[in-house]
């Protein structure tokens, strides 16, 4: 460890990573005079950052619930469900499953939705504040965030995501099939119930949002790197090498904010997080002329239908199957028919279809603070589901906590430790 665990405007940090966590991170420290260097082996938004939902969620719900164990095997045994395991990974990947059936338990769940809630109940305003007199401001609009229900059953069964916001004082309207239609008629009207927490945010091109804030990163002086990242040493007076397959960097400071990809270059910096790629897909199909205005999630099929910029997405599917498989789009195909349940109007001729990885944790929270065997490093990533929603406040976090300028009260930073 060096002695002074303090990161200091004007030293040099170097950003593993250029999704949405990295880039937030990159123009936050940019701002707070940090000679920032991002290094990704793809352009900024390339990663699981490119393809997702659009949301910024004020969620309380961690995965990890009461009672999910005994759902998982039939998830598993149905071929239209969202939830795959590949029995190689779930062998691999067995520590983090038996942890997270360990944070299932009342107490476990009750304490990751706190921690949980901390962050992503100050996502939008820290997203705003990010953005403001940039360009990206105008891709992120002020429309809440829509669940939709097609059965009354279906209402019910998840009571629970509505009893944790609850107990976390979350705004949440509960919407009727009158008021759901008259919010948005363009659904089909299947929908008997909805729930809207208005105080969400929808990224009409997530990767174009991220773009516009590495772009602005860059006119605060980061600069952006497209290399790939090999290793990270560590010295003995604690200075960190990153050597990528064009240079070796020697910065003052470094970074970690690889998304799923963290796990090895968190073990050079002395932790083994539990982290996991849970993959998930989309598929893009033409807009429609009468066309829902916000994204709206069907609770019971897990899945969203997103209005974007550049077309409707489909996004769904929670598989487990490493960094490495190739995509298996045959679940995502059995899916697209339901897009059309949700939505008669559409043409589902698909016009693209992607997968990513999101950096899971068993209790759905970051992995963020300094690094365990030299302040020099520090961890950023693990955002689960909520990466978008998390990235601009993890990344004020980060800045906080590492600068020493003080945490906002109310966010319980030992949870996110990466040492739990
Ligand atoms: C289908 C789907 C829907 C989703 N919907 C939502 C949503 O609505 N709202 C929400 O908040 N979240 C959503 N998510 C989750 C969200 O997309 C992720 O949590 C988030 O993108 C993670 O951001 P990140 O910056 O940590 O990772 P990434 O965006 O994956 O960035 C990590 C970067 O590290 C780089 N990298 C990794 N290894 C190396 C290396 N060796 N060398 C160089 N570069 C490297 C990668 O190229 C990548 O660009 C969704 C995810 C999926 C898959």
């Amino acid at each position: 460890m060096t002695d002074d665990p303090t990161a200091y405007p004007g030293e040099s940090l170097l950003i593993l990573g250029a999704g949405a966590v990295g880039s937030a991170s990159a123009l936050t420290f940019a701002r707070r005079g940090f000679k920032v260097t991002v290094i990704d082996r793809g352009t900024p938004g390339s990663g699981a950052s490119y393809g997702n939902a659009g949301g910024v969620v004020p969620s309380a719900s961690p995965l990890a619930q009461p009672g999910l164990p005994w759902q998982v095997p039939g998830m598993l045994f149905d071929p239209t469900g969202p939830l795959s395991i590949k029995p190689t990974e779930l062998i691999k990947s067995l520590p983090w499953f038996l942890r997270f059936v360990l944070e299932c338990s009342t107490n476990r769940a009750e304490a990751n939705s706190k921690a949980l809630y901390a962050l992503a109940g100050a996502a939008a305003p820290a997203w705003k504040d990010l953005v403001q007199g940039t360009a990206g401001a105008a891709l992120l609009r002020d429309v809440g965030w829509l669940k939709v229900y097609s059965s009354e059953a279906g209402f019910q069964n998840h009571a629970s995501e509505r009893a944790f916001l609850e107990r976390r004082d979350a705004q949440m309207e509960i919407l009727s099939q009158d008021e759901l239609r008259q919010l948005e008629p363009n659904l089909a009207p299947i929908f008997v119930r909805g729930m809207l927490q208005p105080d969400g945010l929808f990224a009409l091109n997530p990767q174009r949002l991220v773009e516009s804030v590495a772009a602005e990163a860059t006119a605060q002086g980061a600069t952006f790197l497209q290399e790939t990242i090999e290793d990270l040493t560590v010295a003995e007076d604690g200075r960190i090498t990153v050597r990528t397959n064009i240079a070796d960097h020697k910065p003052d400071r470094v970074m970690i904010c690889a998304g799923a990809f963290s796990k090895r270059f968190a073990r050079a910096l002395g932790a083994a997080p539990l982290l996991v790629a849970e993959r998930g897909y989309h598929a893009m199909f033409d807009r429609p002329e009468k066309c829902t205005t916000r994204p709206a999630f069907w609770v019971e099929n897990s899945m969203v239908l997103c209005p974007m910029e550049q077309g409707m997405r489909l996004t769904t599917q929670s598989e487990f199957a490493g960094l490495t498989a190739e995509p298996n789009y045959a679940r995502l195909n059995r899916m697209i028919p339901k897009a059309k349940e949700m939505m008669p109007q559409l043409d589902l001729t698909v016009r693209d279809r992607w997968m990513g990885h999101r950096p899971s944790t068993p209790d759905s929270l970051p992995v963020l603070g300094v690094a365990p065997n030299t302040s020099r490093g520090f961890f950023n990533f693990g955002h689960n589901h909520l990466g978008l929603t998390l990235s601009a406040i993890s990344a004020r976090v980060a800045a906080d906590l590492w600068t020493g300028s003080g945490v906002s009260d109310g966010i319980p930073v030992e949870a996110y430790r990466p040492l739990r």
